[in-house]
């Protein structure tokens, strides 16, 4: 009889007691979560399901996971939708910077810009 070689990572084990969000990240504010999730959504290009936050009753937080139940249509704006908010997001970091830069010309510009 072969024994059963699956193993699952500590963390991820379903422990008496454990759910399966005990290993998962907690995000208290859900413009964090949703953060999180875009920025998942912008950088892997095929997901089984979209990155979606939910509120977790039992940590009182956030959490990010597949929303495997979305319909199709929906899942495909929203991953859209997420791709534009992180792009938008480093875009205005980069502009941030650039404008941070502009007014301390004394700083070193990590853009390669000189102001003077
Ligand atoms: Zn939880």
């Amino acid at each position: 009889m072969k024994a059963n070689t699956k193993s699952v990572a500590p963390s991820r084990a379903r422990l008496p007691g454990s759910w399966r969000c005990d290993y998962k990240k907690q995000y208290l504010c859900l413009r964090d979560a949703i953060g999180a999730a875009d920025s998942y959504m912008d950088r892997v290009v095929i997901t089984r399901a979209p990155m979606m936050p939910y509120y977790c009753p039992r940590h009182y937080c956030w959490h990010n996971g597949h929303n495997s139940r979305a319909p199709l249509g929906q899942a495909a704006t929203y991953s859209m939708d997420c791709a534009a908010r992180e792009r938008l997001r480093k875009e205005i970091a980069f502009l941030s910077d650039v404008i941070f830069d502009f007014a301390d010309p004394e700083n070193e510009s990590r853009h390669g810009f000189r102001f003077r």
